[in-house]
């Protein structure tokens, strides 16, 4: 059981992705900190991140531990350095390195095998990672709702946050890797307007008419 929840920054998706994970008693991965995780410890180690085997080769020393909602590198809890401005700035340059992504989706997909399946949330999760999940889901917003979001969770200025949230889309939209992309068959939800909970219980409903459909 695969939920896959992709999506521009700020739609919801992590709020969502950890709410529709207890609704379905299924675990949360979160590859956004992945991604984020590598980029921190490129930054660490002063790594060029136009560098790509510098970068991969990070990626592949570092040792990353994600609890239910901490993340470490090194043995170092970054939870809140990950969040912070530089590693926002520098993670969609980072995301973009082939070499990185194909490390980080075996990483993955190991991760939600052991698990035995999970709500998987990111950016190319329904698109590459795991394309035969059982429900795809993208969620979007408007810009301005994103970043409204953004600043209500993490502080800041609207107006710098909505241009730095349209940059990033911008990079992970256009890369020639794994861009981020709707699906074509996935479920579209615009959460601009809804509560978390109605979009939760709609995914949720979804998910168990699948399944109910594939066990007649
Ligand atoms: O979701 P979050 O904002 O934490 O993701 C940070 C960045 O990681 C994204 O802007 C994107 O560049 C990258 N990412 C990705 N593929 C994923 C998840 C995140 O490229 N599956």
């Amino acid at each position: 059981r695969i939920v896959a929840i992709d999506g521009p920054a700020g739609a919801g998706k992590s709020t969502i992705a950890k709410a529709l994970a207890v609704s379905l008693s299924i675990p949360y991965l979160d590859t956004g900190a992945m991604y984020r995780m590598v980029t921190y410890a490129a930054l660490r180690d002063g790594i060029d991140l136009k560098n790509e085997s510098g970068v991969a080769d990070v990626a592949k020393r570092m040792n990353a531990v994600m609890s239910s909602d901490r993340f470490f590198v090194d043995d170092v809890d970054v939870t809140d350095i990950i969040r912070g401005p530089q590693v926002t700035e520098a993670v969609s340059t980072v995301a973009a390195l082939s070499a990185v992504r194909n490390e980080l989706r075996v990483s993955q997909r190991s991760w939600v095998e052991n698990a035995g399946g999970g709500v998987v949330e990111g950016r190319d999760i329904g698109t590459v990672v795991f394309p035969d999940a059982t429900l795809k889901v993208f969620l979007t917003a408007s810009p301005s709702v994103r970043a409204q979001r953004r600043v209500a969770q993490s502080g800041g200025d609207v107006v710098v946050i909505e241009e730095q949230i349209r940059q990033r889309d911008h990079l992970d939209s256009t890369r020639a890797d794994s861009p981020l992309r709707e699906s074509s068959d996935s479920l579209f939800i615009d959460t601009t307007d809804l509560s978390i909970e109605t979009v939760v219980k709609q995914i949720a409903s979804s998910v168990n008419s699948i399944e109910s459909k594939s066990n007649e």
